[in-house]
């Protein structure tokens, strides 16, 4: 049957790739933002960061394909935009995109662009525990957790004068290592601190829409009853804290707003609908 979809939805794969208006990458770009390392985040400006997160997005849509499903793409934009609309950056080019892939994983790009995979999808219930993750991805845009991450790694990774050799290398190491570093945040994770951030006021934001605030934790729950082998979770796993922990943490700090938040809409059918299960 998926196959069957498949291959319905490839004559719209090009519109659906169109409807992100990506740009190939640009290294003097990620070389210019990089550039300013020296500067406090504050300073990076939100053009520089947009531009930032559109490059590092192209590169990290080359190791999966988007769901070549237009009509699943125009669901899941127009929940993370509701979700983005109620947020103090409504105005960032917000877009949110399914990657096909098996993997179980959902992150966010500097300046508001948001990739969820089909496999987190399928294990997913409803619209209210789509708008959990999707909060949590919106939060780390807000807090600019990645692009403080990759300002870190940069200052590490070109130290002294290699940024100008960097800039003027075509096609060297140096170059290569730039626009490794992007990618290398995801495969690393950000810290802890940030991932339940994320969690506490992703929940904020969903509830705030008007959805049961228990989405993202019933999604936890849903991981944590997952085999811990299940090679699916391996970078989701790697990359942040145990859902045991995440869940504890948010009882911990969450558990007024949780139930004062809880008989919000969940819309199951209208969810399973659109995702065609
Ligand atoms: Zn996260």
């Amino acid at each position: 049957m998926r196959s069957l979809l498949f291959l319905a939805g490839l004559a719209f794969a090009a519109s659906a790739q169109a409807q992100f208006r990506l740009p190939n990458l640009d290294i003097n770009r990620l070389v210019d933002t990089a550039k300013n390392v020296g500067k406090a985040v504050k300073e990076i400006d939100e053009p520089e960061e947009i531009a930032m997160g559109r490059d590092v997005a192209s590169r990290l849509l080359g190791a999966a394909p988007l769901v070549a499903d237009p009509q699943l793409q125009r669901y899941v934009n127009s929940v993370g935009r509701w979700l983005a609309a109620q947020t103090e950056r409504p105005d960032l080019p917000w877009q949110f995109g399914v990657l096909d892939h098996p993997n179980v994983n959902a992150f966010a790009v500097p300046g508001g662009t948001i990739f969820i995979t089909r496999g987190l999808l399928d294990r997913m219930r409803n619209e209210a525990e789509l708008a959990g993750v999707l909060g949590h991805e919106i939060v780390h845009v807000l807090r600019k957790h990645h692009l403080k991450a990759i300002q870190k790694g940069a200052q590490t990774a070109l130290a002294g004068d290699a940024l100008s050799t960097a800039l003027k290398d075509r096609g060297g190491a140096a170059r290569d290592k730039l626009i490794a570093l992007g990618a290398e945040v995801y495969s690393r994770g950000l810290d802890k601190s940030d991932e339940l951030e994320a969690d506490r006021l992703g929940i904020v934001i969903a509830a705030r829409a008007g959805y049961d605030a228990y989405g993202l934790p019933s999604v936890l729950q849903a991981l944590q009853a997952m085999s811990a082998q299940d090679s699916t979770l391996a970078l989701m796993f790697k990359t942040h804290p145990a859902p045991g922990e995440r869940l504890d943490a948010l009882s911990e700090k969450m558990q007024p707003l949780l139930d004062a938040y809880a008989g919000q809409a969940q819309l199951g059918d209208r969810f399973l609908r659109q995702i065609k299960k």
